[in-house]
């Protein structure tokens, strides 16, 4: 019967444990990225095409994470954005030592009291070469990306740390760690939030420092004229011009809300924006299940719809790309069938 319950701590809710050490992870990962954002600050001087920031931050929370993940679910791979291969290069020595620094900082600072046995640079470059699992349909795995939005990481704007987790080809649990994004819709006030999704659970949101976890949902817009829509800010990542005719063809008049990173599935998840659209800027690119797999779960479990541009489900189950969707589209469901005829029209797919 034991083997029955995925949780053993809580048998009555299916991913308790994985849903508490994701969020966990998420949380000391996103502390360690503002961590190297404050040094960004306060260094006034670097060069602003430094990019060394960034790699940083985002190989130091990949180490994080998978610090965690592996201490409670050893057996579980991981599908992860970063690979150490540029770390173990002598030339980058120092940035290596950089990342260690970090990592050893948030996994103890973190953790009251316990040391971390054996973490140092060979232990930290190893947990980020855990991230280097294929993926696939059958069995668990993990997916992160722990730094998604590295421009806007570098423009000290939003980013995010996206984990999900995968079963049998279907994402079942998702945390969105967004420490740049307003924990209400208003732009004033406290920033950083945390959104965490489990299937048939609902979304829930709550700010990154702690308190109460509050539901979120979709917005009920069913005129496609009174919605407003999301996309990159990057226009490499998404056709802007594009997205442009979709909004006219719609009667949107309300301007893009351009906003880096999956916490534009955040934006949708609580009603900030009815529609987030990721239309390909060239035909051979393949999305990345990182990219997705958490913002999406979130979305879903807020009562919103993901499929591609046409209208095809997400196939998390083909590795570590969703190479058989193209593009992106978010809605709050009501308004998927009008977004989708528009937007294939304006493709002529
Ligand atoms: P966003 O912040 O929404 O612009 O998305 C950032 C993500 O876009 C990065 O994590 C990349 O994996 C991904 N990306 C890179 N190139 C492309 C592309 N040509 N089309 C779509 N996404 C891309
Ligand atoms: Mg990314």
């Amino acid at each position: 019967m034991l083997g029955l319950c995925r949780s053993a701590n809580h048998p009555s809710m299916p991913y308790a444990e994985e849903r508490r050490i994701a969020i966990e992870a998420v949380e000391k990962a996103s502390f360690l990225c503002r961590a190297v954002q404050t040094d960004l600050v306060a260094a006034a001087s670097m060069d602003k095409q430094d990019k060394s920031p960034v790699t940083v931050a985002d190989f130091g929370a990949q180490a994080v994470v998978t610090h965690l993940l592996r201490g409670a679910f050893p057996d579980l791979p991981l599908v992860g954005e970063e690979d150490a291969a540029a770390l173990r290069e002598p030339s980058n020595r120092a940035l290596a030592d950089q990342v260690v620094a970090h990592v050893e900082a948030h996994v103890e600072a973190h953790a009251v009291g316990e040391t971390v046995p054996g973490l140092g640079f060979a232990e930290v470059l190893d947990l980020i070469d855990y991230g280097t699992y294929g993926g696939g349909a059958s069995g668990r795995h993990w997916t992160l990306d722990p730094i998604d939005g590295t421009k806007g990481f570098l423009r000290m704007d939003q980013y995010a740390v996206a984990l999900a987790l995968i079963e049998d080809g279907e994402v079942v649990l998702g945390v969105l760690g967004c420490p740049n994004m307003p924990v209400g819709a208003a732009s004033e006030g406290e920033r950083g939030c945390l959104f965490v999704a489990v299937k048939g659970e609902g979304a829930f949101q709550r700010a990154l420092s702690g308190g109460p976890e509050q539901p979120v949902r979709v917005t009920d817009v069913s005129q496609t004229e009174k919605a407003n829509f999301c996309e990159s800010v990057e226009a490499a990542h998404s056709s802007q011009s594009d997205s442009a005719q979709v909004a006219g063809l719609l009667g949107i008049t309300a301007d893009p809300f351009r906003i880096d990173s999956q916490c534009k599935y955040g934006a949708v998840s609580r009603g900030e924006a009815s529609i987030y659209l990721r239309l390909p800027t060239r035909k051979d690119y393949e999305e990345k299940i990182w990219d997705h797999a958490a913002g999406a779960i979130v979305v879903r479990e807020a009562g919103g719809k993901v499929t591609d541009v046409m209208g095809r489900e997400l196939d998390f189950s083909l590795g570590r790309t969703l190479r058989n969707n193209s593009g992106v589209i978010v809605t709050n469901g009501v308004l998927h069938e009008p977004v989708i005829a528009a937007v294939r029209k304006v493709l002529a797919v």
